[in-house]
């Protein structure tokens, strides 16, 4: 079998990029919670592994992956960056649209991107355990996934809803080795304030995250791990961004665009704040558009605000766009963007003026990924589908005003798990109908 080791071709970023290093202000710091006095970094000890805590407080503009990490990452990276030549005929653009995928990780997502590093981090230290939610369950299985990896056990808090109507990633997280319980459940203090009031509550997102934190600072050798939202994660994807830098020169292409869609913003930052420094240093007018559902839309309709990020108030207080800690999403498909708050950098970036922010309904995200199933032959996940109908919107305004740009989009992931939502709310085209009219 051909490995292919990152270290000798050099194809691999060594180093994820920490964009604090290059903001001229950086964004308010999380508080305790009961305090509401800045938050110091012991706090958060019995939560998170040491590694990861130096890592979300750091300011180094570069911090180096580690030697197991670039071997594990290199079983599906570099991702490949792709030009979209059907989807750009289709739509009859002189737009050229670019795509990085990250549908071919092994969880069919950008999560194993962080979910790596950090079971790494937490292997170093002797953890046996990292505990988490999930709603869809990408981020459990990515993080099942990469505790397969590095000897440690996953147990994974799955809010009820999709546990029961969604079953594909929770066998998926099963079948990497990972534990999966419904939530809210029994077994935490958290979570049997919501059971036993209805042992079929349907949970949320913000109560799974209660009962994850629970879960880790009442055993030993137990830590949480979050697959969104915080600075150090955030980083942890700006491999995404470092690879298509790169590919994108060998392209001989700048993109004008860069657009993501955002749940809580890790995939968005990771492929963005790379491209960003140019841009903040002054050097070009680079735009970014972050796009979100309207049924959960924290950017366009949420108000910045210190708040938690659970139901229960557990955690740290971050200064981030938020509809509220109780706010609990209507069922929509796309169930990596069902959160209620944002991560603080991509709050920040957005209050500096540097991000645009966008949200558009269920019904135009799957017309958008159908047009885009015919024309690249990639079924996308409901989440990247969002970034679709931007990139779509954009390339038919190029068309009207005979522009060549050059937009780079993030695939976030692929499809394939759900397939049922796209049996519910897809086939309104038929192959042959023309290119929708701006
Ligand atoms: C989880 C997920 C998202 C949303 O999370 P971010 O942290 O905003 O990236 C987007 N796309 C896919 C495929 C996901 O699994």
């Amino acid at each position: 079998m051909k490995r292919y080791d990152s270290r000798e071709t050099g194809y691999l970023p060594e180093h994820f990029y920490n964009i604090k290093a290059d903001l001229p202000e950086l964004p308010p710091p999380p508080l305790n919670p009961l305090t509401r006095q800045p938050l110091r970094p012991e706090e958060l000890e019995p939560v998170f592994c040491r590694g990861f805590i130096q890592q979300e407080i750091s300011l180094e503009r570069f911090i180096p992956i580690p030697g197991r990490v670039l071997e594990a990452y290199a079983q599906y990276r570099p991702t490949p960056l792709v030009y979209a030549s059907g989807l750009r005929k289709y739509l009859d653009t002189p737009a050229r649209i670019f795509y990085k995928y990250e549908g071919v990780g092994p969880a069919g997502s950008h999560k194993t991107n962080t979910a790596l590093m950090q079971a790494y981090l937490a292997s170093q230290e002797g953890i046996e355990t990292l505990t988490t939610e999930t709603g869809a369950g990408q981020w459990g299985s990515a993080l099942a996934y990469a505790c397969s990896q590095f000897g440690l056990q996953a147990r994974v808090f799955m809010v009820r809803s999709s546990y029961r109507q969604k079953p594909g990633r929770r066998i998926m997280i099963q079948l990497f080795g990972g534990q999966v319980e419904e939530s809210p459940g029994p077994s935490t203090a958290s979570g049997r304030k919501y059971y036993q009031e209805n042992p079929e509550h349907p949970g949320s997102l913000g109560i799974a995250i209660s009962e994850a934190v629970e879960a880790a600072i009442s055993q030993p050798a137990t830590r949480y791990s979050l697959g969104s939202v915080l600075d150090a994660v955030l980083m942890h994807q700006t491999i995404i961004g470092l690879e298509a830098i790169k590919q994108c020169q060998e392209f001989g292409l700048e993109p004008d665009l860069v657009i993501g869609c955002v749940g809580g913003g890790s995939n968005f930052a990771g492929l963005c704040f790379p491209f960003m420094t140019k841009r903040l240093q002054g050097k070009n007018g680079q735009r970014f558009i972050a796009v979100e559902p309207e049924a959960c839309p924290s950017l366009t309709a949420g108000r910045l605000q210190y708040d938690h990020g659970d139901s229960v108030g557990l955690t740290p207080l971050l200064y981030m766009h938020s509809l509220g800690k109780d706010f609990v999403p209507p069922p929509i498909h796309a169930g990596g963007l069902r959160y209620h708050g944002m991560a603080p950098l991509v709050s920040h970036l957005v209050r500096m003026g540097l991000v645009e922010a966008r949200a558009y309904s269920q019904k135009q995200i799957f017309a958008a990924a159908e047009i885009f199933l015919k024309t690249e032959g990639i079924l996308p996940a409901p989440e990247s589908a969002h970034a679709i109908a931007a990139v779509i919107d954009e390339a038919l305004e190029a068309r009207k005003s005979k522009k060549e740009l050059h937009i780079l989009f993030n695939l976030s992931g692929h499809g394939f798990l759900d397939i049922n939502a796209y049996d519910q709310n897809g086939r309104k085209f038929q192959p042959g109908d023309p290119a929708p009219a701006r």
